[in-house]
């Protein structure tokens, strides 16, 4: 039976709690060239794309790049602004743009890169938590789930087979109704 502390003193709590575990698994691979050739395609467009980002004041440059279940891309980057919390981060451009051009068309995956002047962007790096939730959206209102290539302009490369996997007990719809 567990034990709580209450004004210092030791007492036998008598509701019983249920440890629970959360987790999940997704693919590491070291070098690009192990991915397949539409993943790495993916990728080499996402690196070459951060070129586009505005980031004046971060210098922080994403990428993204998309394939939808239609065989079209999408591409989006950050976007910064003077009035910082303005900005915008480089996949919400991306799925603001994918879901008015092609309405409705699931993603297939979605590779996300980076580029900066201040740091080495030799690993992956993984979407913000408003980003998360905003992937997480658009697999359920698409009922596809989005698999996500992260990795930096070399090195490592992690495959996520679903944008649910990053956000653990996540607020959707289902709440709502
Ligand atoms: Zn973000």
């Amino acid at each position: 039976m567990p034990l709580t502390k209450s004004r210092g003193i030791v007492v036998f709590n008598p509701i019983r709690m249920a440890e629970k575990k959360l987790e999940f698994s997704y693919e590491e691979f070291t070098h690009s060239s192990q991915l397949n050739t539409t993943d790495a395609a993916l990728l080499t467009q996402a690196r070459e794309i951060t070129a586009q980002a505005y980031a004046p004041y971060s210098n922080f440059h994403v990428g993204a790049v998309a394939l939808l279940e239609n065989g079209e891309l999408v591409v989006g980057t950050n976007q910064e602004n003077a009035s910082y919390p303005v900005g915008i981060c480089a996949e919400r451009v991306l799925l603001g743009s994918a879901a008015t051009i092609h309405p409705n068309v699931p993603i297939v995956a979605m590779a996300i890169s980076y580029n900066s002047k201040e740091v080495k962007s030799d690993h992956p790096i993984s979407p913000c938590g408003m980003c998360r939730q905003a992937l997480l959206e658009y697999e359920t209102r698409t009922e596809k789930p989005i698999k996500i290539i992260l990795s930096g302009q070399k090195g490592k490369v992690f495959i996520i087979n679903t944008a649910f996997n990053l956000l653990p007990f996540a607020f959707t719809k289902k709440e709502l109704k």
